[in-house]
Parts: structure tokens; sequence; C-alpha cells
């Protein structure tokens, strides 16, 4: 890596908010968001790192329980407003729903050629056995770092616990462990040793684009998951909710459901009713085909579309964004098949 190179990167840190930046409320015994401020008292160790380091702060820090698409949209805002004037941004976050926010931004931010690393940790950054330091001082080494002056991993990120994650292929997997994600279908993007080992292969290239954020997201999407002993009477309840445009079908292994005529008449009258229906596995790993089992023959009939390896978390954030942007039904389908930075095979 080139050395100098390095040590002239700008780093934008945002902090929205989460267990990195929390203590505890001796009142009630409860985490809860404190000053940021008191992150760079906490964390001595970024004066030495050779970048040059800003930040920037919600100014009511959130549990990301509470992350919504007007969340995304701000985090973006800020993004796009600096862009220009850093080399990379990391986004401290609460890890419950990172995935989510990791996916959506990456969705978002067409033609992004910056690093965008989203990080957090599982114990907060004043305790003493915290994973918070080494998550946020490696997330922005690698947000910073530049070979022969380019950015060597331009696209949104997860850092946790001495891996990076494509963003959009994570899923939290671990309330008490250090190591709380996994991308079960995609490989690291690097892993951090005594050195950082970068994926080159694995990592996407930049476009050369100007940067063009998306900001149109429809809610109106919603998750059925199956499962055996599921009834007519809450499938139908379930489709009947207003204003439904996109279920993700959270189906058995590789796409699989119940064969049952009531079932496919629900789904029918969904899609004639104009609802989308993405196919994602309740499997962590492995994916979607449409057509192996004799149970998923007939969802690919009659117009379900295939999620192949996409995560849940993905597949939500997809579908509200492209949503948001089509509304022909053909559009929408053909959208949601296309593969828009690496979310899925
Ligand atoms: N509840 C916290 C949050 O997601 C957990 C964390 O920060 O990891 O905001």
């Amino acid at each position: 890596m080139n050395k100098s190179k390095v040590a002239q990167s700008k780093i934008l840190i945002i902090y929205t908010g989460g267990t990195i930046g929390m203590i505890t409320d001796l009142e009630t015994g409860a985490l809860k968001p404190f000053d940021f401020n008191q992150i760079t008292e906490e964390v001595p160790e970024l004066k030495k790192i050779p970048y040059q380091l800003e930040t920037l702060f919600f100014k009511e820090p959130i549990d990301s329980s509470n992350v919504e698409p007007e969340t995304w949209l701000k985090i973006a805002g800020l993004i796009e407003e600096n862009y220009c004037k850093y080399d990379g941004f990391v986004i401290l976050h609460g890890s419950d729903t990172m995935a989510y926010s990791a996916s959506a931004l990456s969705f978002m931010l067409r033609n992004l050629d910056k690093p965008v690393v989203f990080t957090g940790s599982q114990l907060p950054i004043g305790v003493i056995r915290t994973d918070g330091k080494e998550n946020l001082v490696t997330a922005i080494e690698i947000a910073g770092a530049k070979l022969n002056g380019k950015p060597i991993v331009p696209e949104v990120s997860v850092y946790f616990e001495y891996k990076l994650y494509r963003g959009n292929r994570t899923t939290k997997l671990n309330a008490e462990h250090f190591e709380a994600f996994e991308s079960f279908d995609y490989p690291n993007l690097a892993n951090a040793g005594i050195n950082i080992d970068y994926n080159f292969g694995k990592i996407l290239k930049p476009t050369n684009k100007p940067l063009q954020v998306y900001r149109n997201f429809n809610q109106n999407v919603a998750v059925l998951t199956l499962f055996p002993g599921i009834t007519q009477g809450f499938v139908r309840h379930f489709f009947n909710a207003p204003d439904l445009k996109g279920v993700v079908l959270h189906t058995f292994g590789s796409g699989n459901a119940l064969s049952r005529k009531w079932f496919l008449d629900e789904l029918l009258r969904a899609i004639r009713n104009d609802i989308i229906l993405f196919n994602v596995t309740q499997c962590k790993k492995g994916e979607v085909i449409q057509g192996r089992y004799e149970t998923s023959k007939g969802l690919g009939k009659i117009g379900v579309v295939s999620g192949r390896d996409i995560t849940l978390e993905a597949a939500v954030t997809k579908m509200m964004v492209v949503l948001g942007e089509q509304t022909e039904t053909g559009k929408i389908k053909s959208a949601l098949t296309q593969v828009f930075c690496g979310e899925m095979k």
C-alpha cells in the first residue's frame, strides 16, 4: 500500500446512535445514547490515526430499532453533501438493524466510488472490554485505505470483529458474542489481523460516474414468513392489508411453500391485486431455485419473483427502493431480478 497516499485520507465519521455511544442510565439501569463528543475522549487512539478525521452526529442519537427510511435519507444526505470533501465515510450505527441500513444505503448511493463503512459494537465504548475501539479504529483505516491513489473498498460495507463484509450481504446473527454478523452467501471483503487482508477480486469496482442518490421509498412492503400450520384466514387477512404493494415471501429451503390449492389461490389473488411477491428463503445459506421441488414450481408459474440468495434485509429494502422508483408491474419485477450492487447472484 502507498503510505504517503494513505496519510492524506480525509474521513467523515457520522454517529447515528447505538451501543457504541451509549452509557448506563443510573436510575433505570438501561442503556441510553450519550453525547457523541465523549467518543473521542474515550478513544484517544483516534488521534494517532494518520488520517484527517472529522465527525458529525445526529442531534438525537437513536437506538437502531427506531431506524426508518427517514434515517436512511438523513445518512445519505450527509454523505451526498460531503461527498467531494472526504475520501471515505464511517457510519456508527446500532447493530440491531445495521444490515437493513447498510442494504438500504447500498441501493440509494448509486455509482458510489468511495468507501462507506458501517460499524458499531456490542459493548459501549466506555466499557473496559469494549469491542467498539477496535471496530471503530479499523473501520476508519479501511475507509481511508487506498491503492495507487484509489479507495480499496468503494462500496457500502459492514466492519465488525475483524471482518469486513459487503453491507447488503450481512445478517445480524448473535446478540451476545462480539462476532455479531455473518455474510453467509458472499465471501468477506477483508479480514483484519496483523495486516488487513483485502479480498480484491470480491470488492466492487468503481464506476467513475457521478454519485446519484435515490430517495423514494415505498414502505408498503411486508414479510410473510411461512410455517407449518399457517392458516388461510391469516394469509387472506395479511394480503388484505391496506395499500400493500410488495411482499417478501419468506419460504422454506430452496424457496418452497405449501402446495395446497388455497395457498396458491391466495397468492394469485394478491398478484391480481398488483401485489409483487419476492421469494426469499428462511435458510441463512443457499438460494431459492423455483421449480427445483414440486412445492416451488407453482410459485414461478404464477409470477412470484425469485430472490435467489438475497438476504431478508436486502430484499425488504430493495423492494422499498424499487417500488418507490417504478410503478409498472413488469418494470418492478425486472428491477427486482437485476443485481444493483452485488446483493445477490
Ligand atoms: N440496541 C442497539 C442498537 O441497535 C444494539 C447495538 O447498538 O448494537 O441500537
